[in-house]
């Protein structure tokens, strides 16, 4: 809980953060760039203005223009217009005309010196203590028939400059104000992507904490927040899967070995209470060591599955796959004629060679075998064929018999599957006998399919790998 808040917290932090150091930026960087600006703006305006009022005084100099006193109402306007004071100075410093009116006019400027501003165009001070605040002084020489005459100088409070930039920054902090409502956008788009689905995320993962797995979390969003939720609705159904089989398993396992050892506790406690008489007793035994067999068997495919699950590698070698289905065949010659089954076996090729783990392909065709004969039909045969097709040798082994009803088709591959008929006829069948063959064949990058119908008789084909000529 903490945590989740913590990350909006987080952003959010980050968010104001970004604000303040954005209005900070502005108000300190901008400001002094906005104003030093100004100041070369302004600065290049009044020269230029000092120059053209310098022409023309140049010419009353020459007196070829008008006089100072009608030029004196021009100067006012145009220092209102540029709003500044317009001085006219001679050339020991002394003022000539002041459009302030102020009485400036024949006063000495102490300590002037037209070289003061040096290569700078202009100055920002009090001018020579004229004025009680700073002011930015731009000058320009009225020049005539190779003469100085004097100077114009334009002054202006350097207040007026901070206002002008104030202004314009002004629209700059506009600017980063509606910048800043703007990159909201972000927060939400964070909020609606990332922050609800994680949050949806995370309550999941508390759930499959808790043991809840078959939650379901509801972010189907296109992006990785929607795959880290299907990944982990992907694991979740899995890790239930996993749950359900282990119990189904125990369940299958506890009833599998439960019936024998009723069975046999039942004939040994008959036997010691005298129920059964002696002359009986072979009879009970035998069918007590046929219960303990039907145990072993039981261990035994348990043992082979738990190998082959936990990867038990295999070790392949090349063999003639011919020798080996006559082999096995053969090891079932008692049974068959007990049942008056008879065997057809049919090879494409006199020899077949395959690359693959031989006892368990020996396991494989011992099992399918022993169905075939289990569930065939007495007095008919069982055909095994073996032939290469698109480089791979394909078994087959088929019988006619009851067959596989269609509906359970699918669940023959299962452990400890086994079908009404096997559990009543045939009571050593332990269900494990098919999972065992589809766990080798798939160990063996191969697969195995059935064909089957019911009362007519049920064909299983499995492939194995050629052997290469390496
Ligand atoms: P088991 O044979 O010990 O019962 P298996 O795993 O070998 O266990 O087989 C599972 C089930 O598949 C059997 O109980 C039976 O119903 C069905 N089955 C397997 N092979 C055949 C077959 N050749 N014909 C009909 N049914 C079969």
């Amino acid at each position: 809980m903490k945590m989740r808040l913590s990350l909006y917290l987080k952003f959010i932090l980050g968010y104001l953060a970004f604000g303040l150091l954005g209005f900070v930026t502005i108000s300190t960087l901008s400001s002094r760039m906005m104003y030093a600006h100004q100041v070369d703006e302004t600065a290049a305006a009044l020269y230029d203005e000092a120059n053209l009022i310098a022409g023309a005084y140049s010419s009353v100099y020459r007196g070829s223009g008008q006089d100072l006193n009608s030029a004196y109402s021009q100067l006012q306007a145009v220092a209102e217009f540029v709003r500044s004071e317009i001085w006219v100075v001679n050339r020991q410093g002394i003022v000539v005309v002041d459009s302030s009116r102020s009485a400036r006019s024949g006063t000495e400027i102490q300590g002037f010196d037209p070289a003061a501003m040096g290569s700078r165009s202009y100055m920002i001070s009090d001018y020579y203590g004229q004025f009680p605040y700073e002011v930015l002084s731009v000058s320009a020489p009225i020049t005539g028939n190779y003469n100085t005459y004097g100077y114009v100088l334009l002054h202006m409070p350097v207040s007026q400059i901070y206002e002008i930039s104030s202004r314009s920054l002004n629209v700059v902090y506009i600017a980063a104000a509606i910048l800043f409502v703007l990159s909201l956008i972000i927060l939400l788009v964070f909020t609606k992507t990332v922050y609800f689905p994680l949050k949806k995320i995370t309550a999941g993962a508390n759930e499959y904490a808790s043991g809840n797995l078959k939650h379901q979390i509801d972010v189907h969003s296109r992006d990785e927040m929607g795959y880290l939720a299907a990944t982990l609705n992907y694991m979740s159904g899995e890790l239930d899967k996993m749950e359900e089989y282990q119990r189904n398993f125990i369940a299958n396992v506890s009833h599998d070995f439960r019936s024998p050892l009723t069975s046999i506790k039942g004939y040994l406690e008959a036997i010691i209470d005298g129920t059964i008489p002696p002359e009986l007793y072979e009879k009970y035994l035998t069918r007590v060591i046929a219960e303990t067999e039907r145990l072993t068997k039981l261990t035994q495919g348990m043992l082979t599955l738990n190998t082959l699950d936990s990867k038990g590698y295999l070790s392949r070698t090349n063999f003639d796959i011919n020798r080996v289905i006559k082999d096995t065949a053969a090891s079932f010659e008692g049974t068959c004629t007990a049942k008056g089954i008879t065997f057809e076996l049919t090879f494409s090729e006199a020899v077949l060679m395959v690359y693959a783990d031989l006892g368990k392909v020996q396991q494989v065709l011992y099992n399918l075998i022993d169905n075939a004969i289990k569930f065939s039909y007495p007095d008919s045969a069982i055909e095994i064929q073996a032939y290469t097709r698109n480089e791979k040798i394909f078994v087959s082994v088929k019988d006619r018999g009851i067959g596989i009803p269609r509906d359970s088709v699918k669940k023959i591959w299962e452990r400890f599957y086994k079908s009404d008929q096997s559990r009543g006829k045939d009571k050593r069948g332990t269900g494990l006998g098919l999972a065992i063959v589809k766990e080798i064949i798939q160990a063996h990058g191969e697969n195995i399919d059935v064909v089957s119908t019911e009362g007519v008789g049920s064909e299983f084909i499995f492939s194995l790998p050629k052997a290469g000529n390496l």
